[in-house]
């Protein structure tokens, strides 16, 4: 009998994700390994037997001041991975919303001031003190939302040292809300304008100076690149990816989201770890994605809050056979913290269906971040992050549209809604 620290039993449903090959790709991205009338037991913030609730029972007892919780029948899922987030920013843009709906395009708002540009020039004007204050509610808002492992990109300085003062706040940001944060460089998120006039220079900065030192430092684990016209170009991006990768760094692309530019079909040329947006990918770039193993991170919610007409390829990018990843793209423009709410979009507007969503937002987010070995499943020496729903299966979590959690646990935690 192991000693534990917490008890989940009365779980109608448990979805632990943990059989198959990760990703999950084609029909095994709707096998959520179920286990109904279950239980878990969590010793120092790790599962320490989750099964059927009698075989749980027999193997573990309460350690001294140990919780046993009933679930109610409600269903277990593991803790969410928003596999593409922008959340390390400062300042505000909810004035842009009513532009947007009066029919002010992308390039209208930002040349009157608005837009990405504004963030950067708020974010680099932010004090460490409020970046870290404004980032970490958000965090907590998307904790108690059942996110327990997030990627956070920089990309709102756009300058060598304003990058690396962002990726260096994101083990703080870890430390003060408790999630797992997995750190991307996006240096390359767009050129600033004081580099307008040359791009190029600024590419040569990023890939000699400043990735060299997000290596050596070990400040991210990733590096991004925004392709697409008037951002970055193909041949730019590959030149900023193959430095990352002759660095040891993972690399991904924010690709084909406005217009098609050819980013998917470069990050499967390269074998990114992913391929992010990929509104306008066609089909002949789906198969090559499939073929190279390039996880695509959707990002559902972000045509719906620019108010476009596209949707997120989800059906099409399961039925070619690539390995889907959800994320929120949480940023001043697209300011969505709950991942429920990502998979309603999945659902209603992707067209994945609910266990392909499920397994999009946990194991498959998992890999795309780089942290299959510590998140995205539930088994027995695994960190205990795991959301508890009042619904009497996981497929209900994305049907029943922007569902609250009851309860949420990070490392066996009980997260607080205070
Ligand atoms: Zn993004």
């Amino acid at each position: 009998m192991t000693g534990v620290d917490l008890l989940v039993t009365g779980i109608g449903e448990l979805a632990t994700l943990r059989t198959g090959p990760i990703p999950r790709v084609g029909a095994a991205a709707s096998e959520l390994s179920r286990i109904d009338g279950a239980a878990l037991a969590v010793r120092d913030g790790v599962f320490a037997s989750v099964g059927p609730e009698r075989l749980v029972r027999r193997s573990v007892h309460l350690r001294r001041g140990g919780v046993e919780v009933d679930a109610g029948g409600g269903t277990v899922v593991p803790g969410f991975v928003d596999a593409h987030t922008h959340v390390l920013f400062a300042g505000d843009r909810s004035d842009e919303v009513e532009r947007k709906i009066r029919g002010a395009t992308y390039l209208e708002i930002a040349a009157a001031g608005g837009g990405l540009f504004r963030t950067v020039r708020l974010t680099r004007k932010a004090t460490a003190p409020a970046l870290l204050s404004e980032t970490s509610e958000r965090l907590a808002r998307m904790l108690r939302t059942g996110t327990t492992t997030a990627e956070v990109k920089s990309g709102y300085a756009l300058t060598h040292s304003g990058e690396l003062r962002l990726l260096e706040l994101i083990p703080k940001l870890a430390a003060s809300t408790g999630l797992d944060l997995v750190p991307t460089y996006l240096g390359a998120h767009a050129v600033p304008p004081e580099r307008a006039e040359n791009p190029d220079a600024y590419v040569e900065e990023m890939v000699r100076r400043t990735i060299p030192e997000v290596a050596r430092r070990t400040l991210a684990k990733f590096v991004d690149v925004f392709c697409e016209p008037g951002f970055f170009t193909p041949s730019q991006s590959e030149r900023i990816l193959r430095a990352a990768a002759a660095l040891g760094l993972g690399t991904k692309i924010h690709a084909d989201e406005f217009v098609y530019s050819g980013g998917a079909a470069l990050a499967a040329h390269l074998g990114t770890r992913s391929a992010e947006h990929l509104l306008t990918a066609p089909a002949d770039d789906r198969a090559k994605l499939a073929k190279a193993g390039v996880t695509a991170v959707l990002l559902p919610v972000t045509p719906f809050a620019s108010l476009s007409s596209l949707s997120s390829p989800g059906r099409e990018m399961v039925d070619a056979g690539v390995p889907v990843a959800l994320g929120s793209d949480l940023s001043p423009n697209s300011p969505v913290e709950s991942m429920p709410l990502v998979l309603a979009h999945a659902v209603y507007s992707a067209r994945l269906t609910p266990s392909e969503a499920l397994t999009a937002s946990t194991v498959n987010a998992a890999h795309a971040v780089g942290a299959d070995e510590r998140a995205g499943t539930i088994a027995a020496g695994r960190s205990a992050d795991f959301v508890l729903f009042d619904v009497p299966s996981a497929d209900r979590i994305a049907y029943r549209i922007g569902t609250v959690p009851v309860a949420v646990y990070r490392q066996g935690k009980h997260v607080s809604s205070a």
